[in-house]
């Protein structure tokens, strides 16, 4: 079900100051994808969330899910949670701890009063779907974080609802788990009709595991793309930045070539993919640092062939992060582990011109 959001604000009021936790939101998310809303701390995220879900009320705008007007400031509409179809896993006390697995699950069918034998039947499917047949029994405290992950999962989906609302549901999970949750939930969203609102402030969770990201930033969305088109090709500086590491080097556009947005910058000369700005304007030239590529010997001429001298290699595993001087720049790039480099070494690099993002100030 689509969720649309109208000219959507909210005030807190605190210590004798007013915070503005949601600045005129405007966003419709489409039925039937995950949808996450990333951001730093403090962004609004969770207040979007709790005023879709109705447990915020907003100063201003309308809320509809599907057809139906949920909220509405100028109509004096408020549906309240219960009522609004959906279902929903918080971060924290994701389950219960007093009650076993089939009593956390049950839950929101009880409160609707749905006869017992249809709850044993819902709770059922609803603990296979999630892989959790015959942990009906067992008490929420003796599950590990991951079987508690999916026990909240089930809770949310038992009543079938339209839209599913997860508000950082893996951050109290460790690394390993988190990845692992997170490829498990991908799957079994993907394999439901359903319309999943998604809060992390994980750039590498909202990536894997989105359709569509909004970025937030002070109570506004900033930019909605696709997960490749926020890390690849973002308009914002912020965007480019929050969601993946970069460099972030001041340029002045020169010229339009050949398909290209040519700027000056302390780097020298870059060629950029195509930007629709005008001569003599400032823009953020963005270089991620897995697209910095060392070239052997002194290289041959071409496109943002450039030079520098590795001021620090660090070791991380899978590549060294090389920290390269060019004039008064410098630069984070991710280099093979084979890559025979020291620390002083004069090296040559491409930047390629897909991948030299130019993104607003
Ligand atoms: P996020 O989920 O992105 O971290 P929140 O939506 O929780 O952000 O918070 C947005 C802003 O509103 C923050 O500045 C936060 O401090 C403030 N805020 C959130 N809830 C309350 C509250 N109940 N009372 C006062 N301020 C609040
Ligand atoms: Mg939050």
């Amino acid at each position: 079900m689509e969720i649309r959001i109208c000219g959507v604000s909210k005030y807190y009021y605190s210590e004798g100051k007013t915070i503005k936790a949601l600045d005129d939101v405007n966003l419709t998310i489409p039925a039937n994808e995950i949808f996450t809303l990333l951001g730093p701390s403090g962004s609004g995220k969770t207040t979007l969330l709790r005023c879709i879900v109705g447990l915020e009320m907003p100063d201003t705008g309308e809320i509809r899910i599907g057809n139906d007007v949920v909220w509405s400031k100028e109509k004096n509409i408020s549906v309240p949670p219960e009522k609004r179809g959906l279902g929903m896993v918080f971060q924290t006390y994701a389950i219960w701890p007093h009650m076993n697995v089939f009593d956390n699950v049950a839950y929101p069918l009880q409160v609707r009063n749905v006869p017992k034998d249809v709850i044993r039947q819902r709770v059922a499917e609803t603990l296979r779907f999630v892989q959790m047949e015959g942990f009906e029994r067992r008490p929420a405290t003796k599950l590990s974080g991951g079987q508690q992950q999916r026990v909240a999962l089930a809770r949310a989906l038992v009543a079938a609802p339209k839209v599913i609302l997860f508000d950082e549901p893996l951050s109290n999970l460790d690394a390993k788990l988190r990845e692992e949750t997170r490829k498990e939930l991908r799957a079994f969203l993907g394999k439901l009709q359903i319309t999943a609102v998604y809060v992390t402030h994980d750039r590498v969770e909202a990536l894997a595991l989105s359709d569509s990201i909004a970025v937030m930033r002070a109570g506004q969305i900033i930019e909605i793309g696709t997960p490749k088109k926020i890390y690849f090709d973002a308009d914002h500086r912020f965007v480019a930045d929050f969601i993946g590491r970069a460099n972030l080097i001041k340029a002045t556009v020169r010229a339009d070539e050949g398909g290209y947005t040519v700027v000056e910058s302390g780097l020298g000369r870059i060629v950029c993919q195509h930007r629709d700005l005008a001569i003599g304007s400032e823009a953020t030239l963005c270089v991620r640092p897995e697209f910095i590529r060392i070239v052997k010997g002194t290289g041959q001429a071409g496109s943002n062939l450039l030079n520098g001298r590795i001021e620090s290699l660090v070791f991380v595993g899978e590549a060294y992060e090389a920290e390269i001087r060019v004039g008064d720049e410098q630069l984070l790039a991710k280099i093979d582990p084979d890559a025979h480099l020291n620390e002083g070494d004069d090296v040559s690099f491409t930047l390629d011109p897909a991948h030299c993002l130019l993104v607003a100030l």
